[in-house]
């Protein structure tokens, strides 16, 4: 989608710390880290968001949580958290689907 910054970071238009990649997600480091792990999971395919999951997309959430599983395991990270945030009061600030993942610091719960 036109102008939409993880959509030309998928499209490798602008860089990224590449984690990994196949055909179909990307993952790659945040430039904000807030765990000494931190990094976001995307599909290729522009979705805004949480909310705009349906019968048609939902099988590429499943496939970001076969991906974090296994780079969570080549990375032997043990301990991790996934969150995304849709919709503008949880601060969700690309509107393109991301998983952050998080690691490598005690977290807290609920998470405020
Ligand atoms: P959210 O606030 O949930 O929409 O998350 C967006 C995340 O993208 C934030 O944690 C930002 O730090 C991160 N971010 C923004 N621009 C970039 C970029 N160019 N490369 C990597 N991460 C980014
Ligand atoms: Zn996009």
């Amino acid at each position: 989608m036109e102008n939409c910054l993880f959509c030309k970071i998928a499209a490798g238009i602008i860089p990224s710390s590449k984690v990994y990649e196949d055909e179909r997600v990307l993952a790659f480091n945040d430039i904000d880290p807030q765990a000494p792990t931190h990094f976001l999971v995307i599909p290729k395919e522009h979705i805004t968001g949480a909310g705009e999951i349906n019968e048609e997309n939902s099988s590429i959430v499943a496939y970001i949580f076969e991906v974090i599983a296994k780079i969570a395991k080549e990375q032997g990270i043990e301990s991790y958290r996934v969150v995304t945030n849709y919709g503008v009061d949880t601060g969700q600030t690309v509107p393109h689907l991301h998983f952050h993942v998080l690691a490598g610091r005690d977290m807290t719960w609920p998470p405020g």
